[in-house]
């Protein structure tokens, strides 16, 4: 009779059980090192999209936590550069291993607080503030720093930072979006909607 044929197509060029990052940004939560304090990726992804990176630009990740959003800004071109801000020791070292693990060693990274952090860093042509939108001077300072054309993004959870961003986009405009991304979970024996704290992002350009 006739002998089963056997066809067996070789389709997976990757490691078996590799997991496939996207080129784009917003990428999982979990290939990141984190203490909860991350851009969840959903709002990271649009976050991307406003800070709009070009080959050869500098950002200005301001309160970088995890790093999540300078490292996607390197990850969208090699010739853009970063620079994380980040006063906590313990998310600072987190933010150099999410870098190296996810293939952009080259994020800087300065350890201290905005805006006396800032002091003497190139010009950005992008800035996100993450965190110490409230502190004294920070937006003044970003704003003031930001080249001519350059965009500045930043995403506000409590009352007090998005009064502050309301009161910025009164004085010099762009565009105020709030973002609220609920993500199904598991009730019970049941799935339902789990809503993550909604985020102000006012984007502008100077
Ligand atoms: N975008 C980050 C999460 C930011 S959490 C991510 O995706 O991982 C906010 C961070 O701002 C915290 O790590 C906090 O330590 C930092 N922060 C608070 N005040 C700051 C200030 N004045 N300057 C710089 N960073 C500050």
């Amino acid at each position: 009779g006739n002998a089963p044929l056997n066809v067996v197509a070789i389709e997976c060029v990757a490691e078996p059980g590799a997991r496939r990052l996207p080129r784009v940004p917003g990428l999982p939560d979990d290939v990141y090192e984190h203490d909860g304090q991350i851009t969840k990726r959903e709002v990271r992804a649009v976050t991307l999209a406003a800070l709009a990176p070009e080959p050869g630009e500098l950002l200005w990740d301001v309160g970088a936590g995890s790093g999540s959003v300078g490292i996607e800004w390197l990850r969208t071109h090699p010739a853009c550069r970063a620079v994380a801000v980040e006063p906590r020791a313990d998310r600072a070292d987190r933010v150099l291993r999410n870098a190296a693990s996810l293939g952009v060693p080259g994020l800087r990274l300065v350890r201290g607080s905005a805006p006396s952090a800032l002091d003497g860093l190139d010009a950005p042509d992008a800035v996100f503030v993450g965190g110490g939108v409230t502190a004294d001077g920070v937006l003044p300072a970003c704003w003031a720093a930001l080249r001519p054309g350059g965009r500045i993004v930043v995403n506000a959870v409590t009352l007090e930072s998005e009064a502050l961003v309301t009161r910025w986009h009164g004085e010099v405009g762009g565009a105020l979006t709030r973002l609220s991304v609920s993500r199904a979970a598991p009730i019970g024996g049941f799935t339902g909607w789990r809503p993550a704290m909604p985020v102000t992002q006012w984007v502008a350009v100077k």
